[in-house]
């Protein structure tokens, strides 16, 4: 944890000096001050109660003149000291204090300041003590920040190492249900009666959404592990995109939308690993259709931007997002809360791994929405990803 305010009391560099009366002459003062040279100066007291400072330089400046000295060697400390000292109360923080003494009390700084506790006398302080406190805090201040960071570092794995293994362990019993529950749609095992049947193509279609669920979290874990490598080779955004069509077909029609493609003629191909490019672009173009009411209508441009960087867009005439969750929704496991969203089935990790695969090729992710107007999605990747030489295609 890091260290509050109050575990620096400037009380630790009290130094408990021996106070003297204010009767005493300004010559044993002195004289008391050249044994102990490293004092500042000496506390002047009656009883408990501080009445000054005898400062060591203000003494010296008056011995240097002999006419001064004579007049003042007798004389009681009380007409020579610094009857308005800096007053520090002991658990005050090492910061504050240096702080009032670089704004209101510089004279402190030669002088020293006296530290008390309410209106009693504690000790003396320095300058010089005051210096090497603040170091010690900022030292100690250091190691703190270097020790939350290390053991952020250390949650943060071992979070990703749980996500890891419990997706592993949701993934065998999935694949179980899964395979048996096809094994009974296939009539495997003897013609089911029609609600069965009915009854075992949800428990199908339920266990598939959970196994998706369930890789995304596994890919999100291990990118952010960085356990995440990429297989480059060369690939075509526009035959990334025929395989999302045909993936989503069945829940575009369901939804009636109309979708339009718009690729540069010559196609574009990147440098990049395919299964990770097919992902980023399914989620994105999924959450298009998912988030568009019936009958609408989806743009999805493949092409170079302004400054030759290779990428698409995914634009819808859906819902929208509103301004204040464009931020919030990037995160694992966010979602806009709106009854469209709340019917609309989904866990808010497609689009955080779509910018977690976007960002291990070096690429950019952009969301400009209206709420509901629609949402313009488009992913940029570094112009140094793009191959030259693609093979001529239809627009
Ligand atoms: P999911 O779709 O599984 O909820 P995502 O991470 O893909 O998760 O998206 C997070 C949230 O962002 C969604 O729940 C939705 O509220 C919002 N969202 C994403 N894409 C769109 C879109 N094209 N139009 C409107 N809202 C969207």
């Amino acid at each position: 944890m890091i260290n509050d305010v109050q575990s620096w009391p400037v009380a630790r560099i009290a130094q408990p000096i021996e106070p003297i009366a204010d009767s005493v002459p300004c010559g044993e003062v002195l004289k008391r001050l050249l044994d102990e040279p490293d004092r500042p100066g000496l506390p002047v007291i009656a009883g408990d109660r501080v009445l000054g400072l005898a400062a060591r330089s203000r003494l010296l400046q008056i011995f240097a003149n002999p006419l001064h000295r004579a007049t003042c060697e007798r004389r009681p400390i009380r007409l020579v000291m610094d009857a308005e000292p800096m007053l520090v109360q002991a658990e005050w923080d090492v910061d504050a204090v240096s702080e009032r003494i670089a704004t209101d009390h510089r004279k402190a700084l030669h002088e020293g300041f006296i530290i008390v506790r309410g209106d009693a006398y504690v000790g003396l302080g320095s300058a010089q003590d005051l210096l090497d406190l603040a170091v010690a805090k900022a030292r100690q201040s250091v190691r703190d920040i270097d020790r939350a960071r290390r053991d952020a570092i250390t949650a943060s794995a071992a979070k990703s190492e749980f996500l890891a293994s419990m997706s592993h362990e949701l993934r065998t019993p999935l694949n179980a249900i899964l395979g048996f529950s096809q094994m009974l749609e296939l009539d495997i095992g003897g013609a089911l009666p029609p609600r069965q049947r009915e009854y075992v193509s949800h428990i199908r279609a339920s266990g598939t959404l959970l196994l998706d669920l369930v890789n995304d979290i596994l890919d999100l874990a291990r990118v952010e592990a960085g356990q995440s490598d990429l297989r480059e080779e060369r690939v075509s955004l526009s035959t990334a995109l025929e395989k999302c069509l045909r993936l989503s077909g069945p829940r575009i029609q369901a939804k009636g939308h109309h979708i339009i493609v718009e690729c540069a003629r010559r196609g574009i191909d990147i440098l990049a690993d395919t299964r990770r490019i097919e992902q980023i672009m399914l989620n994105l173009f999924t959450n298009a259709v998912k988030y568009t009411p019936d009958d609408g209508s989806i743009r999805v441009r493949i092409n170079l931007d302004d400054i030759g960087r290779p990428g698409f867009q995914v634009l819808d005439n859906g819902i929208g997002i509103a301004q204040e969750h464009l931020k919030r929704i990037l995160e694992p496991f966010a979602r806009v809360e709106s009854a469209y969203v709340r019917e609309t089935e989904g866990s808010g990790v497609g689009l955080a791994l779509a910018k977690q695969l976007i960002d291990l090729h070096g690429g950019t992710l952009d969301i400009t929405s209206t709420l509901g107007v629609g949402t313009v999605v488009e992913v940029r990747f570094p112009a140094a990803r793009l191959i030259a030489d693609a093979p001529a295609q239809s627009a």
